[in-house]
């Protein structure tokens, strides 16, 4: 409780006008204050004034939002909710780690090569035909929540790392040096995107190194363990100061965006707080690094398409780089832009949300790839592995005839880079 008596200050801001529920998500599927800020800042205000426990029946509340910080931007009082909520996770995940949260985040994140080995296990599982054999009998419903899981699931690639080698060489002038940090979705789920960034900016004169990181620790903040993800951090902090680079880019936004919070997870007397700052100074996202450079290929695409951006959470309200990615996608020749309703609206992803509630993600997918279809594109472009493969996962669901790409895939297209992992926007 001593974490929460601490902000109790901070709770006590919330003057209940109740601005963050016309713009929640999830209150807006559930109707239900306890999914909205105001409901979970009630309760956790309760829980310091000791007129309710504050115990594991408030899980479900503090695990229901989607961390999305839509409510901290529309709320007149400046109430930071969002890591309220983190700072009561945190407490309850000192007297309770559910066994799941134990073997990934001790045992798994903070290991890569077994990391990639889940990639290969995955790998086998499909190639094998064991899922479509589970999937025909039926039984892969004993998996229970985790049978959604695996609907979301896309095939699974060669990692970026097995195909490093058939990457873009990088330029002998190079002007620039870089360090691209390869996040674990990109690396296992998504390498496509992280190959077309890479080559995408070797190509525009960037000497473009990929050092061995670790995961960035988001996955460990947002389930309440601060000191995984701190230990993470030194590492990655460790590896990119040795690199020395100008910028240390990400093609995936929540990646991008736990690099720039890398302070915050330091006392400032802690020697780590300089060295994540001067880390956080470097960090850009792929589309704001791809506007800093010289265009030297003018950016067109043959096919006549319409062509959306569905903005994730990370990009707009972490990193703050929501206007980049059109600015790129609207000097496309041939492009039609249309601008998405709702584009920085949560697709309902949100690291592992999919997996933990199901349900309400498909609830908030669906008003997604609702609007979406209203655009008419037939490509929808984002910036981050997990709203790529959830925007896919909803274009099969609700039958929405649209592609999805990351941007630096149609980068990549529109300046005719040939990557064998590039799909076409036809
Ligand atoms: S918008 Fe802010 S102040 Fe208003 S109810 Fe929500 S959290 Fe409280
Ligand atoms: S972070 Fe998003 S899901 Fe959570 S309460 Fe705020 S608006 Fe709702």
């Amino acid at each position: 409780m001593s974490n929460l008596n601490a902000i109790y200050e901070d709770v006590a801001k919330c003057n209940k006008c109740g601005f963050c529920q016309a713009v929640c998500p999830i209150f807006r599927e559930t109707r239900f204050e306890g999914s909205v800020a105001r409901g979970r800042l009630a309760l956790i205000r309760e829980s310091i004034e000791g007129i309710i426990p504050f115990n594991n029946e408030f899980k479900e509340t503090l695990f229901e939002c989607l961390l999305c910080k839509h409510c901290v931007e529309n709320c007149p009082a400046g109430v930071e909710s969002t890591d309220i909520l983190l700072t009561a996770r945190a407490t309850l995940a000192k007297d309770h780690v559910p066994l799941v949260q134990k073997l990934i985040f001790d045992h798994l994140l903070p290991y890569p090569k077994r990391v990639s080995l889940t990639n290969r296990l995955l790998r086998i599982y499909q190639n094998t035909g064991l899922r479509s054999v589970l999937k025909k009998s039926g039984l892969v419903g004993l998996l229970g929540p985790l049978a959604k899981a695996e609907d979301f699931l896309p095939e699974i690639p060669k990692t970026f790392r097995d195909l490093q080698p058939e990457l873009t060489q990088n330029p002998k002038d190079a002007t620039l040096k870089v360090s691209y940090f390869l996040g674990c979705g990109t690396n296992l789920l998504k390498p496509a995107e992280g190959v077309a960034a890479v080559n995408s900016l070797r190509r525009r004169g960037c000497q473009v190194e990929v050092p061995e990181t670790f995961c960035c620790g988001l996955p460990a903040v947002t389930y309440g363990h601060g000191d995984v993800a701190k230990e993470l951090a030194k590492k990655n902090i460790d590896i990119l100061l040795q690199a020395n680079s100008d910028y240390i880019v990400s093609d995936c936004a929540s990646c991008g965006s736990a690099l720039k919070d890398y302070p915050e997870l330091f006392d400032p007397n802690d020697p780590y707080y300089v060295k994540a700052q001067q880390i956080a100074g470097k960090v850009v996202d792929y589309a704001q690094l791809i506007l800093k450079l010289e265009n030297k290929d003018s950016l067109s695409l043959e096919s006549k398409g319409v062509v959306t951006y569905h903005v994730p959470c990370h990009l707009g309200r972490g990193l703050k780089a929501a206007e980049e990615p059109r600015e790129i996608l609207k000097s496309i020749r041939g492009v039609t832009f249309v601008e998405l309703p709702e584009a920085d609206t949560c697709c309902g992803a949100a690291g592992s949300y999919v997996v933990t509630h199901p349900e309400l993600s498909e609830r908030v997918l669906r008003r997604k790839m609702e609007n979406i279809r209203d655009t008419g594109a037939s490509v929808v472009v984002t910036s981050c592995p997990a709203c790529m493969m959830q925007l896919e996962h909803g274009a099969r669901l609700f039958n929405v005839p649209v592609k999805v790409l990351h941007l630096s895939e149609i980068v990549s297209l529109a300046s005719r880079v040939q990557t064998k992992c590039l799909l076409s926007i036809d």
